[in-house]
């Protein structure tokens, strides 16, 4: 057989890599033309439709079924208008994909003859056959039914000419099976909490939306190198191939130029984002070689989410146009950094105050003091969670890798509202009184050189190395993984917030019962929170080893392995926050619990099987090979030289022996790794069968990449099968 890499090769040099991509008129024509948002509402349905829309986005109100009808069909009338054929309910399950199942517009009409049909019934509620995703066994009753139930806080968009209506997905007893449902619950949570408090500083909030800007790192791979490639186009990462000479260590990658051929794709892919209404803002070149770094405006938290999965749809679809490839795997490239999908998270009254923002005044600063401390404190209860809720097979490999969030929770809030916070710590019962303004003046000028007018530097200095940072009006999470959906973590960090500000109130309320102002009865409460969650504010560097002996000193938990991380789901204090939010039962943490396990088991059953057959069958018959052209070479040397041939041969003989040795251990491996797999498979438990996983599984494949890692720098060049590092790291 032809060695593809040499095929993919020849493919890739005869890329047109110059290409731009043109789109010609300005982006604020064609903004949102492919999303069904409020203008076009406002076009297509009656008034009272629309008020009835309106009301549910703004207020939750649940929509009269009987203006069903008149919704369904104003928005089948926008969609066939657009050139949509076919709709879907699109939802999120447990899976971290998205799905969607096409229903035609079309249907026969009485007398013969189809018409366009869109029933009000069909857009509130469907009963998809969904019943292979993951459920935890929350469909394995009598009555294993699943429900997709329309969701009007985010707008119906069309993509491929199908009308895509977002919704939950629920089974029959109402329990989530989907990623959606517990984000929408801690939102609504978290508003209710919030409000309460606002309430205390002005009657006129009646909402407070959680804000979210969600930055996506993403790698790029010619199509030809992941074709040859069974581990990328299987497992979305290379589990074997060495390092390249040069990687990242020159810093030239990062915030580089962008390279042609990746400009055109991100042009196109642009284009198609501002026509579903998702207001990108920033591109840029990321560490890594081939990594980049998208990310849109905040926006609010449901619809960020939606429109992150939407991105990940549409970037795939684009790429491939391009003859590219679009990895958002954690680690797909051993050496080099991961990716991960920072979350930005804020808090904004429907006043317009963002409640993560110090204020102006000493009132404005209760308020902030009083949310931040909320957050700080939950963070803190709930830290071993939050770390839980971004493990997973694939975002291990990246986590504490020293250029990712190391994988023990703190918080960073730079220098100015440490020294604050120390003199809040300070307040004793007699003096507790307001912060001054003096002490929250957290903007300072910064001179440079002449030339260039003064510039205001962050509240905040940039920690990189924190995995949950203040960054001078929001908070930032970075240890989110790049694959997944970001909901699993923003519930969770919405759930633990709800529950420190509901904690908030009722101590303020006692401390007010007592006898004390209301400031100052805060004042206590924020100081309270503070002192408590001390811990978990850290300021140095969080790659360094004094951390961790550190952390652990603090009694910080962080994840060891990602099905020990999983058990924080069913913890006594999470179940307790999860039900007494509102967000998950009990039961349905139980069925998460076991959902990520499951994928956990399947996942690295999927590596290691690929790693098995790369083995066998690519890496050990290509060393044969080699090794047969040196026996020939030494045979011939020998017939020629017959008293010199052990000194000409001797590089030869060592590395005939070599490769045996390769060949052997490689072989061992294998067939350890099958066994290992063999006895955890008789498991019955899932989450035994996933610990078995780790401890048996896991370590080989590590041991088996090492090995096939040195084979490949003693293998002829010529012969190697797979695409090398260095050549599917350059784009040039
Ligand atoms: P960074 O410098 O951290 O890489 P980026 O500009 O790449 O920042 O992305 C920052 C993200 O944070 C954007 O999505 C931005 O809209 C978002 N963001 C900014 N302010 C807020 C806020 N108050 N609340 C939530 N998200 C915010
Ligand atoms: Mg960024």
């Amino acid at each position: 057989m032809a060695n593809i890499r040499k095929k993919a090769l020849e493919e890739f040099t005869t890329r047109n890599a110059g290409r731009f991509y043109v789109e010609e008129r300005p982006i604020s024509e064609f903004f949102g033309q492919n999303v069904f948002d409020l203008e076009k509402m406002k076009r297509y349905l009656s008034g009272e439709a629309y008020k009835a829309v309106v009301d549910a986005i703004e207020f939750g109100e649940k929509i009269d079924p009987s203006l069903a009808d008149q919704i369904a069909s104003g928005m089948k009338s926008w969609a066939v208008q657009m050139g949509a054929t076919h709709y879907t309910h699109w939802f999120h399950p447990l899976t971290d994909a998205t799905a969607e199942k096409h229903e035609a517009f079309v249907d026969s009409l009485k007398g013969g003859g189809v018409f366009e049909n869109f029933k009000g019934s069909t857009l509130i509620q469907q009963e998809p056959d969904a019943s292979s995703f993951p459920n935890g066994g929350l469909r394995n009753t009598f009555e294993a039914r699943g429900y997709t139930a329309w969701d009007p806080g985010s707008p119906a968009f069309i993509i491929d000419q199908t009308l895509c209506i977002p919704t939950v997905f629920v089974a029959y007893t109402g329990e989530s099976l989907d990623q959606k449902t517990p984000l929408l619950k801690s939102i609504h949570a978290l508003n209710k909490a919030a409000v309460a408090i606002c309430k205390m500083f002005d009657k006129n909030v009646v909402k407070v939306n959680n804000m979210l800007g969600i930055e996506q790192e993403y790698f790029l791979v010619d199509e030809a190198f992941y074709r040859s490639r069974p581990d990328l186009m299987i497992c979305n990462r290379t589990l074997i191939g060495h390092t390249a000479a040069k990687d990242q260590q020159l810093e030239d990658h990062y915030f580089g130029a962008i390279p042609n051929r990746v400009m055109a794709f991100m042009k196109d892919f642009e284009t198609e984002a501002y026509k579903l209404g998702i207001l990108l803002k920033t591109r840029h070149n990321e560490v890594a070689p081939n990594q980049y770094e998208f990310a849109p405006v905040y926006g609010e938290a449901n619809i960020s989410v939606d429109q992150n999965l939407m991105m990940m749809i549409i970037m795939k679809k684009i790429a491939k146009k391009h003859k590219l490839k679009v990895i958002f795997h954690e680690k797909p490239f051993a050496g080099v950094n991961g990716s991960g999908k920072h979350c930005n998270w804020s808090l904004v009254t429907n006043t317009g105050v963002n409640l993560l923002s110090p204020g102006k005044t000493p009132r404005t600063n209760l308020q902030f003091l009083s949310f931040f401390a909320a957050v700080i404190r939950g963070v803190y209860e709930h830290h071993a969670l939050l770390m839980g809720s971004v493990a997973s097979l694939s975002n291990m490999y990246r986590l504490g890798g020293g250029e990712a969030p190391p994988a023990v929770m703190s918080v960073f809030i730079g220098e100015t509202l440490s020294r604050l916070v120390e003199s809040i710590e300070k307040l004793t019962s007699k003096n507790l009184t307001s912060v001054s303004d003096k002490e929250v003046k957290v903007r300072s000028k910064l001179h440079i050189v002449n030339q260039i007018p003064e510039i205001s530097p962050d509240n905040t200095d940039r920690n990189r190395t924190s995995p949950f940072a203040f960054t001078g009006n929001r908070f930032e999470f970075r240890a989110v993984g790049s694959s997944c959906n970001v909901a699993s973590s923003m519930f969770i960090l919405n759930g633990v917030v709800a529950e420190q500000l509901e904690r908030f109130k009722k101590l303020v309320d006692a401390a007010m019962a007592e006898g004390l102002s209301q400031d100052k009865a805060m004042m206590k409460v924020i100081r309270q929170f503070l002192v408590e969650s001390k811990k978990i504010r850290f300021e140095g560097n969080g790659y360094s080893e004094e951390w961790h002996a550190e952390a652990e000193k603090r009694g910080l938990r962080g994840i060891k392995n990602a099905p020990d991380a999983f058990k924080e789901y069913i913890s006594e204090s999470s179940v307790r926050m999860f039900s007494g939010q509102g967000i998950l039962s009990e039961r349905e943490a139980h069925a998460r619990y076991e959902v990520l396990n499951e994928t956990y088991v399947k996942k690295l059953q999927i590596e290691a099987r690929v790693l098995g057959d790369l083995t066998t069958n690519h890496l050990i018959p290509t060393a044969i090979s080699f090794q047969n052209s040196l026996i020939n070479n030494v045979k011939g040397i020998k017939e020629l030289f017959p008293d010199e041939y052990a000194l000409m041969c001797a590089t030869q003989l060592e590395l005939i022996r070599k490769i045996s040795g390769y060949i052997n251990q490689l072989h061992k491996d294998v067939d350890d790794i099958v066994e290992a797999r063999k006895v955890a498979n008789r498991i019955e438990a899932i989450t035994e069968r996933a610990a078995a996983y780790y401890q048996t599984v896991f370590p080989h494949m590590d041991t088996i990449r090492r090995i096939a890692d040195e084979l490949e720098m003693v293998i002829d060049d010529e012969l190697w099968p797979l695409p090398k590092y260095r050549e599917m790291l350059f784009f040039r």
